[in-house]
């Protein structure tokens, strides 16, 4: 029998586990679990929990492009701005890099039947890989969800569960459906391996650009980008193909920023929740929010909340003068990038990058 290249290690008490797409949790504690590999990382490609490659549950995603934003530079005082198309994936999202490796290893595990909640692209992501992999999926997804997303949802096939509320309650119905049916909680949000799909981006970005990249600035809801891109960068590190990581710096909007507050030491509860247009990350108590600030602070960056009216603006400036289209969640990260360099936390002169993580297409602009 085959000796699985990980096992799963808590991040609460370090007890360790088998691989399993079912255990969300530490047996021991109840701690949330992170993938631990048996061989150290080469550097060539990112390490990832599936035994073999070759028979990976793909849709083609990765190799994102990279642009660059010359104009933005210049107004804002950079040498060079990189935007990250992440959204140029097979369902218009980062998080199909995500879903790639969830799905694999569901399948591989023998799962048939999975229920996962999202704000709407993880949702649209997971429904598209599913149907690839012959997977059921049940996605509980806010009914304030953009409709592009809640169609894309419905057309791979998944069973749609739109529920009233923020996007917490779609998380509380999308628990309580897994106990009443006894089904696999493939939660991206709470299983270690959808986040191990986020490395890709560090590696692309390191062959791509070499060391040149100072700063990283990204929208964070659940952190799964922010975390794989710090660990995929960690895994750089120790292979010494980097001699240091990128700082990476957190967005939110000041109405929902419960990540930026435990970064800057901010007072903040989670009943304290504001209506944002962000909705990708209008996320209030998110379960791996120690992981993010210890991947933010690993790296010597911060967290900024950014006001309703500036990510609104930072879309049309982006699409009007650089032909990007972000969604408003991703616009969210220059509006946060122009005021970290007000602030002179990134310097004038640096080399930036930003991952775009939605499509605009999928929202109606107001
Ligand atoms: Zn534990």
């Amino acid at each position: 029998m085959n000796v699985p290249n990980h096992q799963l290690r808590c991040l609460n008490c370090s007890a360790t586990q088998a691989p399993s797409v079912c255990d969300l949790y530490c047996a021991q504690c109840g701690g949330l679990l992170a993938v631990e590999y048996r061989d150290p990382p080469h550097g060539a490609l990112p390490r990832l929990p599936m035994d073999d490659r070759s028979t990976a549950n793909s849709l083609g995603e990765g190799d994102t492009p990279l642009v660059s934003l010359g104009r933005t530079a210049e107004e804002l005082g950079l040498r060079s701005l990189w935007a990250k198309l992440e959204f140029m994936a097979p369902t218009g999202s980062f998080k199909d890099r995500g879903s790639a490796v969830l799905t694999t290893m569901g399948r591989d595990l023998g799962v048939t039947e999975f229920v996962e909640d999202s704000s709407g692209n993880a949702g649209a992501s997971l429904s598209a890989y599913a149907a690839a992999a012959g997977l059921e999926a049940h996605v509980f997804a806010p009914a304030s969800a953009a409709s592009g997303k809640l169609d894309q949802i419905q057309v791979f096939g998944a069973s749609l569960h739109k529920i009233e509320g923020p996007r917490q309650a779609a998380t509380d119905a999308a628990e309580a459906f897994v106990a009443d049916r006894k089904l696999v909680y493939m939660s991206h949000n709470l299983s270690p391996y959808f986040s191990e799909g986020m490395k890709a981006a560090s590696y692309e970005l390191v062959q791509a650009l070499g060391a040149e990249v100072e700063h990283v600035v990204l929208p964070v809801g659940n952190g799964s980008l922010l975390i794989g891109m710090v660990r995929g960068y960690q895994e750089l590190l120790e292979a010494r193909i980097v001699k240091q990581i990128p700082k990476f710096h957190g967005v939110q909007a000041y109405a929902v920023r419960p990540v930026v507050a435990a970064v800057t030491g901010d007072d903040w509860s989670h009943e304290d929740v504001l209506p944002t247009r962000a909705s990708g990350i209008a996320v209030s108590k998110p379960p791996r929010l120690a992981e993010m600030v210890e991947a933010i602070q690993s790296t010597n960056g911060t967290g900024v909340t950014v006001s309703e009216v500036s990510l609104t603006t930072w879309q049309k400036r982006l699409a009007s003068s650089e032909g990007v289209f972000a969604e408003k969640t991703s616009a969210v990260a220059f509006a946060g990038l122009e005021k970290l360099i007000d602030a002179g936390t990134i310097e004038r002169g640096a080399t930036v990058c930003v991952p775009v993580t939605g499509s605009g297409l999928k929202e109606p602009l107001s």
